[in-house]
């Protein structure tokens, strides 16, 4: 297998990093805090294998009941954990296109088919979507989607699910970005699961923590498939007071937001068709200009956002929302070449 090409991580010089939907702003002080205590009350034991400090804190802040959550070494595990579950070799894995490149990665590992189906051309799922002619065993739908920021309504959610023969994970890694979210629609279907990570709106990339949440009879089969201590202590006292900060999410929230428009509209001024997004995102590609040019040109000027290439759709430029400087840098160097 070809196997999963994340984007690239620098490990030296300056760049103006825009290319993996990293958040600009740090955590919470808090979680500088909670790893230092954790780290005094010694590591010598194992953590606890359900990370139920932290179940308790998110169940508080979303709420809903700790048996409904579980933790993953970040949201790649919890869906690592959920195709090993369902997904069985030579069965199918159905997504939308494009979507999240990661979700052909992990169809290949288990054997299994990807099954894919293009959005509409105004971002919906097509009726296509919930009604396969095979038999797919699982479904995702990264909502906002992946590259680009668009969502799919609550209702088309809800719809969708109660008509697809499998249960449907709508991956909310860009969610707290977003207008809504699918939480409270758990409750309403076994059939919807949401997964979450602390990577992007938290400003946790580098700690690996994501969490699923779905109907406990799933929960507790999906325990069976996790490695036993996926969380370490640190990780879990970390994430804990993340989420405990909601205060500070809603700022750099805003922050995010305020940036995001200003970005989409300073690239339309530029002459790059943008699709509204929802995300800490934008996908954009400029009526002349070739994106992969554009890319090796920005890379030199030590800028990097993520270049992408579809072949059932077309290619572009993906640019995180960075902070106002990064933002001004990037469109500074973008106004001289176009
Ligand atoms: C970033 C991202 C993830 C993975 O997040 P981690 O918690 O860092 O593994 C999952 N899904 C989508 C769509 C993402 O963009």
């Amino acid at each position: 297998m070809v196997g999963y090409a994340p984007g690239e991580q620098p490990q030296e010089g300056q760049f103006v990093k825009l290319n993996t939907n990293e958040n600009p702003y740090p955590p919470s002080p808090r979680v500088a805090e909670a790893i230092q205590d954790a780290v005094e009350r010694g590591l010598q034991l194992y953590p606890d294998a359900l990370a139920s400090e932290f179940r308790e804190r998110a169940g508080d802040v979303l709420g809903v009941d700790p048996d409904w959550i579980m933790a993953g070494n970040g949201s790649d595990d919890i869906l690592t954990i959920v195709t090993r579950a369902l997904v069985g070799q030579g069965q199918q894995l159905r997504m939308p296109t494009p979507s999240y490149i990661l979700y052909h990665t992990l169809a290949q590992i288990q054997g299994s088919e990807v099954d894919e189906v293009a959005f509409t051309p105004q971002w919906g799922l097509s009726p296509e979507f919930a009604t396969p002619s095979g038999d797919p065993r699982l479904a995702l739908l990264p909502n906002p989607n992946s590259p680009t920021g668009t969502v799919v309504s609550l209702p088309a959610i809800l719809e969708t699910a109660e008509s697809l023969p499998c249960p449907l994970l709508v991956d909310e890694a860009y969610a707290d970005f977003a207008e809504f979210h699918s939480v409270d629609l758990v409750a309403k279907s076994e059939r919807i699961m949401v997964a979450r990570t602390l990577s992007k709106s938290y400003g946790l990339a580098g700690l690996r923590f994501g969490y699923l949440i779905a109907q406990p009879q799933l929960i507790h089969e999906f325990r069976k498939v996790k490695d036993s201590y996926n969380c370490d202590a640190l990780s879990v006292a970390a994430a804990t007071a993340a989420i405990g900060d909601q205060a500070w999410l809603r700022d750099n929230v805003a922050k995010v937001r305020a940036t995001r428009g200003r970005l989409s509209d300073s690239l339309k001024k530029l002459g790059f068709a943008v699709i509204p997004s929802q995300a800490n995102f934008v996908w954009c590609r400029h009526a002349e200009q070739n994106s992969q040019q554009l890319y090796e040109e920005l890379k030199s000027q030590r800028i990097l956002v993520r270049y992408m290439k579809y072949p059932n759709w077309q290619d572009g430029l993906r640019i995180s929302v960075g902070d106002d400087a990064q933002i001004d840098a990037l469109l500074a160097a973008l106004k001289s070449m176009v």
